[in-house]
């Protein structure tokens, strides 16, 4: 015997063997009593949970924010004051593809950061575009479904993409940066995070701020070319492989976190609707201020464990962060620690990698998988001292808001218009090569076979929205005259 440590079933019993079923002779049938055999078969068939519907490709790491400046004027959350550091986990991903899907796909990236604060914990589900294609969640699993697959087929299909973008002038930001040649970023090194959302922040006066963050890459933008992309196909983990291998030889990649703030008041009469997340607020309106930088350090042991089944969710915020009127991040509080639910179970908070740092007295409790066991009292009012709320740590958080009830579109701000700010993009933003690889991007996403004449010409108009020569440079790609 050597001094290798003996095989056990789940329950730590020694195992049989590691080899041979139980048999009524060496030819025989199996018998029901294996139960080494039937935990190891019944097991194995849930060792999937399901893949997020949204999000299912991706990686991440582990790492640490610190603060260099002074903020407290703008928030109090403790983990943004000047010399903190915050333990942290993010992690990237595409959209629309599945569990195996290519990490080189034009998509958006998810850059989900989950930060383990002495107050809970700070979830930033952010994206590496700051902004969207919708800005109502009526749309979104419309808008999901219009990018995965066709119901009758099970294809994805480019004639579906356009439909729902040219039904929706509001995409054409985010479809304008899709489409440049950071749709599809070389590494997950090599792009910015953005928290896209407007969010509130409170300082400890209770005085209030809208916020956007912005993470800025240390490596530098990378990009692929399309037909760089194409070729990279042969290494559909591609992403993941970088990130790993990079922080294994000590290669640790860096952000800097910017942010913009914007005096509470300002809001109203912003020239753009600060909260509709179609927008951008202009660097010369609220240009980025540095507070400090994050490191990713320390690649996951288990990926299960740490990547699939970390749930990151924009409804924890902690002590001076509140949310905005922004509609999408509304509908996100909800669908968010649903899907989680869902997915992992409702005690999903209970992993390791999900599990704050700070102390949980919550009254919530069993369920299945409950793994911290709570203490009486269950209930609140109680007259036994059990665990009491202080709401003090909330003040500056209220807001008025005054309406009627009504389903309607934003109320427009002066400036407000679906074209304005990807105009500004194409026109003040993009260099010559960079406005030709746009034409060639979307001229190849358009030229897919199914996609239809009508259609084709329905994007030309979309793109022309924009502006003339992006129109006259898709129709001429696509032989339209
Ligand atoms: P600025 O000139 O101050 O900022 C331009 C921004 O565009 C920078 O953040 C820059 O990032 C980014 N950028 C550069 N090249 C590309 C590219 N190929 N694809 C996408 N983004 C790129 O202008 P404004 O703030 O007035 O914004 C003008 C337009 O720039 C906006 O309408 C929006 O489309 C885009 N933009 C604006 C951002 C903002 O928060 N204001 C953020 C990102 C984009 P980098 O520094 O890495 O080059």
């Amino acid at each position: 015997m050597t001094n290798r440590p003996i095989s056990t079933d789940d329950a730590g019993i020694p195992a049989p063997s590691d080899e041979h079923s139980l048999s009524v002779g060496p030819n025989g049938p199996l018998l029901m009593q294996d139960h080494y055999l039937i935990q190891k078969m019944a097991h194995f068939n849930r060792e999937r949970v399901p893949e997020r519907v949204v999000h299912a490709k991706g990686g991440g790491a582990h790492g640490v924010l610190r603060i260099t400046e002074d903020v407290s004027q703008f928030t109090k959350a403790g983990l943004f004051q000047k010399g903190k550091e915050t333990p942290l986990f993010l992690r990237f991903s595409t959209v629309a593809g599945e569990l195996g899907s290519p990490d080189t796909a034009r998509d958006p990236r998810g850059f989900a950061i989950k930060f383990y604060t002495e107050e809970g914990n700070y979830d930033l589900v952010g994206n590496n575009t700051p902004i969207f294609f919708i800005r109502d969640p009526q749309k979104f699993s419309d808008f999901i479904h219009s990018q995965k697959r066709r119901a009758d087929t099970h294809l994805r299909d480019n004639n579906m993409q356009w439909d729902f973008w040219t039904l929706s002038p509001e995409s054409a930001h985010q479809v304008t940066f899709l489409m440049t040649d950071r749709g599809i970023p070389a590494s997950w090194r090599h792009m910015h995070g953005f928290g896209s959302h407007t969010f509130l922040w409170y300082n400890a006066g209770g005085q209030k701020f809208w916020v956007k963050y912005h993470f800025r890459t240390e490596q530098g933008i990378k990009n692929y070319t399309g037909e760089e992309a194409a070729a990279l196909l042969v290494d559909p983990d591609h992403h993941i492989r970088d990130l790993h291998t990079a922080i294994e030889a000590g290669d640790h990649p860096s952000w800097k976190v910017n942010v913009q703030i914007m005096p509470f008041e300002a809001a109203a009469d912003y020239r753009f609707n600060p909260f509709d997340l179609t927008k951008v607020w202009p660097h010369e309106d609220y240009p980025e201020i540095t507070i400090g930088r994050f490191t990713l350090n320390r690649n996951p042991r288990n990926y299960f464990a740490e990547v699939e089944q970390a749930g990151f969710e924009p409804s924890n915020l902690v002590p001076g962060i509140g949310a905005s009127p922004d509609k999408m991040l509304q509908g996100r509080l909800f669908s968010y620690p649903d899907t989680h639910r869902y997915r992992i179970g409702p005690n999903y908070l209970q992993l390791p990698i999900n599990q704050p740092r700070a102390a949980v007295n919550s009254y919530n409790f069993d369920g299945p998988m409950a793994f911290s066991n709570s203490q009486d009292p269950v209930y609140a009012p109680n007259s036994v001292n059990g665990p009491a709320a202080d709401p003090a740590l909330y003040e500056g958080e209220n807001y008025q808001v005054a309406g009627e009830i009504i389903r309607s579109a934003y109320t427009k701000h002066a400036e407000d218009d679906d074209y304005v700010q990807p105009r500004a993009l194409w026109e003040n933003v993009l260099s010559e090569t960079d406005r030709a690889h746009l034409v060639d991007n979307i001229v190849g996403h358009a030229s897919a076979p199914e996609v239809t004449s009508e259609m084709k010409q329905r994007v030309v108009e979309y793109w022309n929205n924009i502006h003339k020569d992006l129109g006259e440079g898709v129709s001429n790609g696509l032989g339209l005259s």
